[in-house]
C-alpha cells in the first residue's frame, strides 16, 4: 500500500513523502479514501496510530477548492471544526494540521482555554478555515460572537471517548446544535463503549466503521512526555519542574558544551546543585562530579552526548532533554539511562519551537507521537516564528558535539494541557 494508491492529491503524497512517511498506517489506509468519498466515520484508533493524518490529509483535499488568497475575513468561514479534549492535544493535532497543510493555502488556528482570549480572538477574526479547539473555549468565543460556525462542513471529534469522560457532553450537544445539518462527521475514539456508540448514533450519519489493531503498548518501563516551551523559558520550566515534582538525581541533556555549562551554571544559582560534565574537563574533575551525583550531594547533572556515553550512570528516575539531540537514535541512548529495575522511569523533553523537526525525527523512529503535556504558566507562544538552530549565541558551532543532521526548521512547534 503506497499513499499515491489512497486518492490525494499529488502534492499531498509529495508532502508525505517529505515527512519521511512510507507507508500509510493501517487507519489512514482504511480512513483516507473514505473521508475523500465524504462518508462519516467511525474510527477506533489512539494517538501514536497515524489519526491525525488520517483525518487532516483528506480534509485538505476535500476543502482545496476553497481555498484563496483574500485578505477579506469573509472568504475564511470556518469550514472544518475539529473538536478535542484537552490542550495537549489541541497543540499537537493544531500542528499537525501546519505541518501537513504546509502545500494548501489554508488558513488554521487553535483555541482551547486557560490563556487569555485576545490573540485567539485577533486570529479568528483574521478568518481561519480550520479551527482546532477544546469546548469550553470554542463556547466562550461563540458567546463573544467572534466564532461563527455556520459554515462548517466537516466535524472532527477527536477522541471521543476523553471527552465524554471530561464531562464534554452537554459542551459537544450545544456546538453540534450550531452546525449546518448538512454536514460530514469523523469521530475517532481508543475504544467504542456503549457512550461512544450512544453519541455516534446521534452525529454520524450512515458511517463506515475502522478499526485497527492498537499501537503495541506493551507496557513502556519509561514514560515520556514532551513539555512544548519558549525558547527563552526553558531553564525557568525546568527549575520550576525539579522543585515542584522534588526531583532528584536528574540527569539532563544538551547540544553543546556551552549550552552543559551555562545551564549547569544558571541551576546552580537558583540554588539546585548541578553540574556539568562534559569532554573538556579533567578527568578527576569528571570523576568527582559522577561520584557526588551518584551519592545525591549533587541534584543535576548536566551532559552532552559524547560526555555521556563514557559514564557509568543508569536506573535514574528522570532524564531531561533540555535540547532534542539531533541525532534521534541518542534520544533512545539518553532515556535509555532512566527506568529503574522493574519500575518505571521518566523521560522529560523540553521542546521549543524551533526542535520541531528534531522531534517528528524522533517520533518517526520511535513509530508514535509522544504525548504533551504543559506546565501552567509556561504555555508557549504560538506566534513565535521559528530560529535556525545553532545560529543562536551560546550554541557553539565548532563544537564537536555539534555536527551535521542539520534540517531547516519549517514549521512552528505546539504545545499542550487541560481543555476548557
Ligand atoms: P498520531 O497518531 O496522529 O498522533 O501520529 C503519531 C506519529 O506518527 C506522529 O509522530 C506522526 O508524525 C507519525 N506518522 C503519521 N503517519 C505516519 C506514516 N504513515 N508513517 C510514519 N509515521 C507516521
Amino acid at each position: 500500500m503506497t499513499f499515491d494508491s489512497l486518492g490525494l492529491s499529488a502534492d499531498l503524497v509529495r508532502m508525505v513523502a517529505e515527512e519521511g512517511y512510507e507507508t500509510p498506517t493501517p487507519v489512514q489506509a482504511a480512513a483516507i479514501p473514505l473521508v475523500l468519498e465524504g462518508r462519516d466515520i467511525l474510527a477506533a484508533a489512539q494517538t501514536g496510530t497515524g489519526k491525525t493524518a488520517a483525518f487532516v490529509l483528506p480534509i485538505l483535499d476535500r476543502l482545496r477548492a476553497h481555498a484563496n488568497t483574500s485578505f477579506s475575513p469573509a472568504r475564511h468561514p470556518v469550514r472544518v471544526l475539529i473538536l478535542v479534549p484537552t490542550r495537549e492535544l489541541a497543540m499537537q493535532v493544531d500542528m499537525s494540521v501546519q505541518t501537513y497543510g504546509r502545500t494548501v493555502p489554508l488558513r488554521s488556528t487553535v483555541v482551547y482555554g486557560g490563556i487569555p482570549l485576545d490573540p485567539q480572538i485577533k486570529a479568528l477574526r483574521n478568518g481561519v478555515e480550520i479551527l482546532v479547539a477544546t469546548p469550553g473555549r470554542l463556547l466562550d468565543l461563540v458567546g463573544q460572537k467572534v466564532a461563527n460556525l455556520g459554515q462548517v462542513e466537516i466535524l472532527v471529534l477527536d477522541e471521543a471517548d476523553r471527552m465524554l469522560d471530561m464531562g464534554f457532553l452537554p459542551d459537544i450537544q450545544r456546538i453540534i446544535a450550531l452546525l449546518p445539518s448538512k454536514r460530514q462527521n469523523l469521530m475517532f475514539s481508543a475504544t467504542f463503549s456503549d457512550d461512544i456508540r450512544r453519541l455516534s448514533g446521534g452525529i454520524l450519519r450512515d458511517p463506515s466503521t475502522v478499526e485497527v489493531a492498537p499501537r503495541n503498548t506493551a507496557a513502556e518501563a519509561v514514560r515520556q512526555w514532551v513539555y512544548p516551551v519558549d525558547r527563552d523559558r526553558k531553564e525557568a520550566l525546568l527549575a520550576h519542574l525539579i522543585r515542584k515534582d522534588d526531583l532528584r538525581q536528574v540527569l539532563v541533556f544538551t547540544r553543546t558544551k556551552l549550552a552543559a555549562s551555562r545551564l549547569a551554571t544558571r541551576l546552580d544559582r537558583e540554588g539546585l546543585d548541578a553540574v556539568a560534565i562534559h569532554s573538556d574537563r579533567s578527568q578527576p574533575e569528571r570523576t568527582r562530579s559522577l561520584a557526588g551525583f551518584k551519592s545525591g550531594e549533587i541534584r543535576v547533572l548536566v551532559a552532552t552526548d559524547v560526555a555521556a556515553r563514557g559514564l557509568d550512570i543508569e536506573d535514574l528516575p528522570v532524564v531531561v532533554n533540555f535540547e532534542l539531540p539531533w541525532n534521534p537514535q541518542d534520544y533512545i541512548h539518553r532515556i535509555g539511562r532512566t527506568g529503574r529495575a522493574g519500575a518505571t522511569g521518566e523521560a522529560i523533553s523540553l521542546v521549543c519551537i524551533d526542535e520541531t523537526d528534531l522531534l517528528r525525527g524522533v517520533q518517526r523512529m520511535l513509530k508514535h507521537a509522544i504525548p504533551w503535556t504543559v506546565e501552567d504558566g509556561f504555555i508557549p507562544d504560538r506566534s513565535a516564528e521559528p530560529r535556525p538552530l545553532g545560529a543562536r549565541a551560546g550554541h557553539a558551532r565548532t563544537s564537536p558535539e555539534h555536527h551535521a543532521h542539520r534540517k531547516p526548521v519549517r514549521r512552528r512547534a505546539g504545545a499542550g494541557s487541560p481543555g476548557g
